[in-house]
């Protein structure tokens, strides 16, 4: 995006508009945190903003300011509909293909709305008439930092939108530690703590709150975890029977994945849990290193994400999918073992 983009937007935000702000199915803190931050940041602008999920999101994430406002498509779908058709402007955050809105992508593609996109994945598609992407960036919620300061108006920042995008910061870069932060993260970071971020409190939220099922959910995933050894790879599973004996809730497999590659010598984990309802099973990846699971998860598993993060869904049965998984190891065997 251009200079003359911003100050573009900067004028759009001058008079009143109906503004619609969407993420990705199942939003995670990302989604949620940038598209909460951009929502109260839009509000300092006497903005008629709306925040519209295509579908539920964790209970770790629902103390967040604001989220008491968000509208969900699945259940609200005849609103949320009429508010997309309605909107002057529609931001579209932490993704970039319609179609990771599931049911949304419809709406979306016939609204006439002018569109933002703000997003740090690959190969971004091209529906929007201002594309900010920059899949350097930790999270889509450092972006919305960004974005403010482009806009010139980093002194709009209340404690409200510094708590949302610390948490989508936070959520998407493992609490800080993944190599997508940079020393600009930390910088972006000290501001918000400045600014009103209560970062113990906000830690204390998202992972303190863990329920006896979730804990006992993890020890279930953490049995089956298994290693295959000459690929450096761990994937663990969940059945649909094992989520329902543990009373799965909405972001309880959160994270899970990563213990596979806490592993010594392991650089690709993988998570496959059994959904009956949707009749898939969804996939997450994990590496370390320079291996590509965003590669692996676009060529076998219709998905994507980034190089050291992505995920992607199978058709097949659970015990097939986890077979793919293994025929198809060998032809990164040569990657894995140079990392
Ligand atoms: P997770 O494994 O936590 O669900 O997702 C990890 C990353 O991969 C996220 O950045 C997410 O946007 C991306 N991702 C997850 N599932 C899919 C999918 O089905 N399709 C695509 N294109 N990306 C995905
Ligand atoms: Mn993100």
């Amino acid at each position: 995006m251009t200079k003359q983009d911003f100050t573009d937007i900067k004028k759009l935000l001058t008079t009143e508009k109906n503004i619609v702000i969407v993420t990705h199915k199942n939003p995670d803190g990302d989604a949620i945190g940038s598209s909460l931050g951009l929502y109260h940041f839009l509000k300092t602008y006497h903005q008629h903003v709306l925040v519209i999920v295509p579908n539920d999101y964790p209970s770790f994430l629902k103390w967040m300011p604001g989220h008491e406002h968000i509208l969900k498509h699945d259940t609200q779908t005849a609103i949320c509909d009429s508010k997309i058709d309605k909107a002057d402007i529609i931001f579209t955050l932490d993704f970039n293909a319609f179609h990771r809105t599931g049911q949304m992508e419809k709406p979306l593609e016939n609204s006439k709305a002018l569109k933002v996109m703000i997003d740090h994945h690959q190969e971004p598609d091209s529906y929007a008439k201002y594309t900010y992407s920059d899949v350097r960036m930790s999270s889509t919620s450092e972006m919305i930092y960004h974005f403010m300061d482009h806009l010139d108006a980093l002194d709009h920042i209340t404690p409200e939108i510094a708590t949302c995008l610390y948490t989508g910061i936070m959520t998407d870069t493992g609490s800080f530690r993944f190599s997508s932060t940079t020393s600009l993260t930390h910088q972006v970071i000290a501001h918000l703590i400045e600014a009103g971020a209560q970062n113990s409190d906000i830690h204390n939220h998202v992972f303190d709150s863990n329920s006896y099922n979730r804990l006992q959910l993890l020890g279930c995933a953490l049995n089956n975890l298994k290693v295959i050894p000459e690929s450096r790879a761990a994937y663990i599973t969940l059945s649909q029977e094992e989520l329902n004996k543990y009373n799965f809730k909405k972001g309880d497999t959160e994270g899970i994945v990563n213990y596979g590659l806490s592993l010594e010598n392991v650089v690709l984990a993988a998570i496959f849990i059994e959904d009956k309802q949707e009749g898939i099973v969804k996939i997450s990846l994990r590496s370390e290193g320079h291996f590509s699971v965003n590669d692996m998860a676009r060529k076998h598993f219709n998905g994507g994400g980034h190089i050291n993060a992505a995920g992607g869904k199978s058709h097949l049965s659970l015990k097939d999918t986890v077979e793919k998984f293994i025929s198809i190891l060998p032809e990164y065997n040569k990657a894995l073992n140079n990392e």
